[in-house]
Order: structure tokens, then C-alpha cells, then sequence
């Protein structure tokens, strides 16, 4: 047993959620200790947003260089067909997270956040015991965070290991798979299924829904259907994955019309995460619980004094930025600070191909409150940009009150379109109207000035439709 350390402040894993949080801590002047199992920067720097959004590029460099090896490519470019070298690709992208994990690293310690590596498990609301390498340490602390993150829902029928993976696995392929299929046509099945598909893999996607990406409204997904089918993807919707065949090489689906085998060399399944909480000793403590995760108030407090929950351990919307802005929050509360969530809006980006950008409300969800809504969309067809980069298929949406032209949301399918996301966020946190959108000049010629073309339609003076 080490000696007992005692803190003001205990983050129990140093995901998003919790190196924010201990960062912003630190800096606060708060005695801060933050726990973490595996590696600083959690799933998403380590198997999660940052490595799938490595391999997407690296798919799409892949891609273009295949579109310039063929015949009459209309940009005048002739290469020979490219070969890759899928090793390579993830030992470049381990060096980005290299990168970033030690980044994360520096950054606590430039803090004054003490870092202990090793899994803790509550002992009470008030101790830890972290299981380290060089015996038990326990911890007191008057704060504790739990951001401990989430896993992958595992498929009971279909057990994770050998030819069945998760996207943990998938981000560390040394070549691309064959016969890839895919369960779960959902943010990572489809952005991970696409990448493949680039990279040269026979992939299939087998959704439970009746279409793919369920999560947004079908104007948004459709664009993404017909590219999938464009790169040769077979989309199974309405379908159940059931289990592996008797020789272990196929997977047995099944639909209302339909049951069928597909063959595959690996198997993405992809059906959601799940809160961390294995091993924490959460039956330790008298916090609420809200199905799978831990319940929270507007200030990520739990049932219990002095015990805060955030990030992915939360529940929806698992998303890195949320479980940072909840770090940032629950560090400036432990300091005293008077906070509580008062955001307008939670960007989601799906990086696929093209990508998806959606803030606030979309049209359905808008008129479901009861409200009168007035929305408009404005193609990339007619944008000079896209046409330049050969990026026509999408478009941006805007959703606006009808009585006084409040955004309530702002929408966008396209190629490139999550870095528009800082603007549709800001413009719904500082309470845009349409006609702020309308009035503010974007440069010329970017993919952006779909944005006031939308508002200009919704606002019935459209110029360049
Ligand atoms: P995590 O990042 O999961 O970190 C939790 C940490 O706690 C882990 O490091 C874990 O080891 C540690 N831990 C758990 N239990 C203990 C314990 N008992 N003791 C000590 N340490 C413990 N989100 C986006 O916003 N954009 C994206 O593009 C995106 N892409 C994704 C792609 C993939 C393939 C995946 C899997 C996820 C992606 N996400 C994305 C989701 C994003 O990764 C999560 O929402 C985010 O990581 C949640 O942050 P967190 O801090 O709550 O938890
Ligand atoms: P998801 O919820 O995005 O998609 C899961 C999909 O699987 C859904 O479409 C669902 O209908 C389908 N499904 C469920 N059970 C099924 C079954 N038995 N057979 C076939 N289909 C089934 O989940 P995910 O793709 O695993 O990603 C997990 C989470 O990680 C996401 O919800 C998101 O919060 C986060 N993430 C975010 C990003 C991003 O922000 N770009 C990228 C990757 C992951």
C-alpha cells in the first residue's frame, strides 16, 4: 500500500471530460489528482475521433490519387494506380496520437495536475484506491469526477474477438479487409465502412433502421446513401444481424423479406456505446442512475455531495466537445465559480463522405415544439467553391422562428462542411436572427456563402437561386 494522498479535486479518467476538467482546475488553483487506466486523452485521442479521423483521410488521399490513375480524369492529371500500405497509414497515425496524448500530458503537469497512472474503484464518496503498478494508492478527495468514458455495446450473439471487431481494432488494421460487413449503420460503422470502401475493401452495412444514420433526418442522410452506393457499398436497412455461420466465415442477417449469409473476413460491429463503469464500485455510492448512465443536474452533479459525473459517462450526446465543456464546468464550479449548462446547442459533425454538420434544431424537431418555423436550403450546386473542388452534392439549411427570424437551427451536408460547424454554433449561442446571417459578408468563393444564400431564401430574396 502506498502512502494515502488527499486532494481538493479527484478526476477519475483523463479523457476529454477529464483532462479538461483537470486542466482548467489546475490552472484555478485547485489541488488536483487525476486518475487514468490507460493513456492520457481517452478514447478519443487514443481509438476514437482522432486516430478514424486520420485513417478518413488517409482514405481520401487514397481515393483521389485511384480518381487520377483513371482515364479521362477531368482535371487533366494522369498517375499511375496508386498502391497502399494500410501499416504505414496507422504507424502515421499512431504518431499523430503520440503527439496529442503527450500533449494532453504536458498540459496537466503545466497545470500542476498531479497524474496517477492505475484504475480506481470507490471505496466510499470521499476514497479512492487506485490499483497502480507499484501497489494500491488511496486517495481522498472533498471532489470527485467520474469521466470515466464509454465501450462498445457488445452484440450478445456476436462476441467480440478474432474476425469480430470494434473500432478499436479497425483503426489498427494492417491491411484493408476483403470482405468487410459492417453492423450498424451509425456515425462509426459509416464513417470507419466508408473509409474501408476507399481503401479498397468489399463493404457492406448491415442497420438494424430503416435507413442509415438514424440519428439525423433523412434530407440529411440522403446525400450520403447515394455516395455509399456510388463506392460500391451494399446497405442492408431493416436488417438484423444474427450470428456467425456454422463455419464461422459468414454472417447470418435477417430482414422482414429476407434472410441471407455474407461472407466477410472481418466484422465492424458498431452498434452504439455504452458508460464505462466496470470495476468503479459505483454500487459504493447513492447516485442515481438514468437507464445505462449516471443521472446529472444542470451543474453534472449526482445525487451524492460532492460527486460529479460528465462526458460520455453521462449518457447522450457522447461526444468529446460536450464531455470538454462539461470538464470546463464542473472545474469552474469546484472553484467557486457560479456556473451551470446554459449551452444553446451541441454541434454534431458525421465525418463521412459527404459530411454532415447539424446545430440546434432541424425543421421536424423545430415544428414539433409547436412553433411556426420558417426554413430554407441553399444547394452547393450553385455555389462557385464546391463547383471549383468538385464538391457539388449537398447543401446548407437553416431553421429560423417565423414570428421574429430567432435560428433555431442550422444544417449541412457537403464535402468539408464540419468546419462550418464554429459558425452555425456561434451563430445559435449569440442568438443570430436570419437577417444577421443574411447581412454578414462571407468571402468569396467558399463553400460558407451557402450560409446567407440560405438565410437570403428563407427571407424570401434569395440572389444567386
Ligand atoms: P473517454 O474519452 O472514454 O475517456 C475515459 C477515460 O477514463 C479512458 O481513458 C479510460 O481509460 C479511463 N477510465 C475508465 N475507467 C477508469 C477507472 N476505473 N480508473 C481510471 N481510469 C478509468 N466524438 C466526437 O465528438 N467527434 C468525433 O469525431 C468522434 N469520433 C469517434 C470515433 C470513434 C471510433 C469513437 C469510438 C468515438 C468517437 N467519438 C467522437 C466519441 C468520443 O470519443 C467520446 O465522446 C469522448 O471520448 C468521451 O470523452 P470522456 O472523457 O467522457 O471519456
Ligand atoms: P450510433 O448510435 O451512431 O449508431 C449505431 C447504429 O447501429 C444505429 O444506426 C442503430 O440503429 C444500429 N443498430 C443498433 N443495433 C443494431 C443491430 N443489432 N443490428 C444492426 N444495426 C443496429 O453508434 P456508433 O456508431 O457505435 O457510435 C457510438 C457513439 O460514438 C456515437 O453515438 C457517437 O456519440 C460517438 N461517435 C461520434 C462520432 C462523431 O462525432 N463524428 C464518430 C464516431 C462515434
Amino acid at each position: 500500500m502506498l502512502k494515502p494522498m488527499s486532494c481538493k479535486l479527484l478526476v477519475i479518467g483523463a479523457g476529454p471530460g477529464g483532462y479538461v476538467c483537470a486542466i482548467r482546475a489546475g490552472q484555478l488553483g485547485i489541488d488536483t489528482v487525476v486518475v487514468e487506466a490507460l493513456r492520457p486523452g481517452g478514447t478519443c485521442l487514443n481509438i476514437g475521433c482522432i486516430p478514424s479521423k486520420a485513417l478518413i483521410h488517409a482514405a481520401e488521399a487514397f481515393e483521389a490519387a485511384k480518381a487520377a490513375a483513371e482515364a479521362n480524369n477531368p482535371l487533366g492529371i494522369s498517375a499511375s494506380a496508386p498502391v497502399l500500405n494500410l501499416a504505414k497509414t496507422v504507424e502515421w497515425k499512431d504518431g499523430i496520437v503520440a503527439r496529442l496524448t503527450g500533449g494532453v500530458a504536458g498540459l496537466m503537469k503545466k497545470a500542476g495536475v498531479k497524474y496517477v497512472s492505475g484504475t480506481a474503484r470507490f471505496e466510499n464518496g470521499e476514497t479512492v484506491i487506485v490499483a497502480t503498478d507499484m501497489g494500491e494508492q488511496e486517495i481522498h478527495a472533498e471532489n470527485i469526477v467520474i469521466a470515466t468514458g464509454s465501450v462498445p455495446v457488445e452484440i450478445p450473439s456476436l462476441p467480440f474477438g478474432d474476425r469480430i471487431i470494434s473500432s478499436k481494432e479497425a483503426l489498427k488494421l494492417s491491411e484493408p479487409p476483403e470482405k468487410l460487413v459492417v453492423v450498424g449503420g451509425g456515425y462509426i460503422g459509416l464513417e470507419l465502412g466508408t473509409a474501408y470502401a476507399k481503401l479498397g475493401s468489399q463493404v457492406t452495412v448491415v442497420e438494424a433502421a430503416p435507413r442509415i444514420l438514424p440519428l439525423y433526418d433523412a434530407e440529411l442522410s440522403a446525400p450520403v446513401a447515394r455516395r455509399l452506393a456510388k463506392l460500391g457499398v451494399e446497405v442492408l436497412t431493416s436488417t438484423k444481424a444474427l450470428g456467425l455461420s456454422p463455419d464461422g466465415a459468414s454472417l447470418r442477417v435477417e430482414s422482414e423479406e429476407t434472410a441471407r449469409s455474407l461472407p466477410a473476413d472481418k466484422i465492424l460491429v458498431a452498434v452504439g456505446r455504452k458508460p464505462h463503469f466496470e470495476g468503479l464500485g459505483l454500487e459504493e455510492l447513492a447516485i442515481d442512475m438514468e437507464g445505462r448512465h449516471i443521472r446529472v443536474d444542470d451543474r453534472c452533479r449526482t445525487a451524492m455531495r460532492g460527486i460529479y459525473a460528465i462526458g460520455d459517462a453521462t449518457g447522450e450526446p457522447m461526444l468529446a466537445h460536450r464531455a470538454m465543456a462539461q470538464g470546463e464546468m464542473v472545474a469552474e464550479i469546484v472553484a467557486g465559480h457560479k456556473r451551470a449548462w446554459d449551452k444553446q446547442a451541441i454541434p454534431a459533425v458525421c465525418f463521412t463522405d459527404p459530411e454532415i454538420v447539424s446545430v440546434g434544431l432541424g425543421p421536424e424537431e423545430a415544428k414539433a415544439s409547436g412553433r411556426e418555423v420558417k426554413t430554407a436550403f441553399f444547394p452547393f450546386a450553385a455555389n462557385g467553391r464546391a463547383m471549383t473542388l468538385q464538391s457539388e452534392e449537398g447543401f446548407v439549411r437553416v431553421v429560423a422562428r417565423a414570428d421574429n427570424h430567432l435560428i433555431l437551427g442550422i444544417q449541412a451536408v457537403g464535402a468539408g462542411v464540419s468546419e462550418l460547424a464554429s459558425g452555425f454554433g456561434l451563430a445559435l449561442e449569440m442568438g443570430a436572427r436570419l437577417e444577421d446571417l443574411a447581412a454578414t459578408i462571407h468571402a468569396h468563393p467558399t463553400m460558407g456563402e451557402a450560409v446567407p444564400e440560405a438565410a437570403l431564401r428563407a427571407l424570401g430574396k434569395a440572389l444567386h437561386i
